[in-house]
């Protein structure tokens, strides 16, 4: 398995987003725990084939979070 060299932090930062990657993850569409990472930031549904842009290592990150909250009080506003 990967791993990174010269440094406890950075090796801690790489498990973590290794595991963050290999989790599965619920799907928006089906709500079944299918969903899997493709490549970078895409997020496949092994159940109903739905396709997601997400995250690079996970589903959702906390950037992503703040945007979208910032999407849903725009269309609402309008
Ligand atoms: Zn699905």
């Amino acid at each position: 398995m990967y791993t990174a060299r010269y440094g406890a932090s950075i090796r801690k930062m790489v498990d973590k987003a290794i595991k963050a990657k290999k989790t599965k993850y619920e799907c928006p569409k089906c709500h079944k725990l299918k969903l899997t990472r493709r490549g970078t930031a895409m997020w496949e549904c092994k159940s109903c084939d739905a396709e997601f842009a997400g995250a690079c290592y996970s589903f959702r990150s906390e950037a992503g979070e703040i945007a979208a909250r910032i999407i849903s009080e725009y269309s609402k506003s309008s």
